[in-house]
């Protein structure tokens, strides 16, 4: 096998075969190569599984780190160390990485081991999404983000969006219909907070824009119900391993007032976003009569979200 190691994976595969060696074993294994991992509570491992939500110290347990009982099966460790490093490969990696060979031991499928680490929420998927996004966050010449960077705890974005007033209610806004005289004109019923915010959440994410996800040339998004949007993009960043954590809008606008719709909104959006109500903040400005939001031409919505990798708990 010719692989080269990262440092810090070198010396997680060293701490195994000590490990297995301590125990008596002449083969080092994947429960071996994952108590090297996670065990020291700094290892970039450790620390996506922080992230993750994961309970490392009863993964460590289930794991039998200190146990007499007998061990998990689990693949040998040079084999896992080779899908390491075709995973490392694919992911253009130089060399072999502690996140390599950690999703080469949750995606084994072989032994115990691989069971318990994807039962406890540590599956190939949301492994990946961690160390996307730790490379996400390293400096383009930090050679490596898995080494370089730690994984991102939370992110965020911001939206922004503007329609014009067209003659004909009620408006919709925020998923609420509005009652009134002048709707938001647009492709799709035209709910500019609804729009922001999915801009915010796949900024959050790097994951594309509003426009790319639901062209205005496509006839299927006709008149399109904005929360329907919203909730793919909710799904995307979720495929990504992400969750919304908590969202915060202003409405610009001289009309209407969105005091009054506030509670209705923040109970359409909060399902639509997978957060509690009290998650989202909807709050309304008006622009003090100046420029085209002054003379009551259309309405802007500013939208922030913030994203968290997802928890092993959480639903969905
Ligand atoms: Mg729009």
């Amino acid at each position: 096998m010719s692989v080269r190691f990262e440092p810090a994976a070198r010396r997680s595969v060293g701490r195994a075969v000590i490990r297995a060696e301590g125990e008596g074993r002449e083969d080092t294994d994947g429960r071996h190569l994952v108590l090297a991992l996670l065990e020291p509570a700094g290892t970039i491992t450790a620390r996506a599984l922080d992230a993750l939500g994961v309970d490392r110290a009863a993964l460590l347990r289930l794991l039998g780190a200190g146990d007499d009982g007998a061990p998990l099966a689990a693949a040998d460790a040079n084999v896992l160390l080779e899908r390491a490093n075709a995973i490392a490969q694919r992911l253009g990696d130089q060399t072999v990485t502690e996140l390599s060979i950690l999703l080469a031991c949750a995606g084994d499928e072989s032994g115990a081991v691989g069971d318990v680490l994807r039962a406890a929420g540590v599956t190939p998927e949301r492994v990946e999404a961690v160390y996307a996004l730790g490379r996400a966050a390293a400096p383009a010449s930090g050679g490596g983000a898995a080494t370089s960077a730690p994984p991102v705890v939370a992110r965020s974005g911001i939206g922004y969006d503007s329609h014009r007033f067209a003659p004909g209610g009620p408006m919709m806004l925020g998923g609420v219909a509005i009652p009134g005289d002048v709707h938001l004109a647009g492709h799709s019923d035209g709910d500019a907070v609804a729009h922001a915010l999915t801009d915010a959440i796949l900024g959050a994410a790097g994951a594309g824009d509003i426009g790319e996800m639901f062209s205005d040339q496509d006839p299927a998004n006709r008149g399109r119900d904005s929360i329907e949007m919203l909730r793919a993009a909710v799904q995307r960043v979720r495929d990504l391993g992400l969750a919304v954590h908590q969202v915060d809008v202003t409405v610009v606008a001289e009309r209407p007032r969105v005091g009054q719709y506030r509670a209705a909104m923040r109970d359409r959006l909060a399902p639509a976003l997978g957060v509690r109500p009290e998650d989202v903040s909807i709050k309304g400005k008006t622009n003090e009569g100046m420029g085209w939001v002054g003379r009551g031409e259309g309405l802007a919505c500013i939208a922030v979200a913030t994203l968290v990798p997802r928890t092993a708990g959480a639903a969905g």
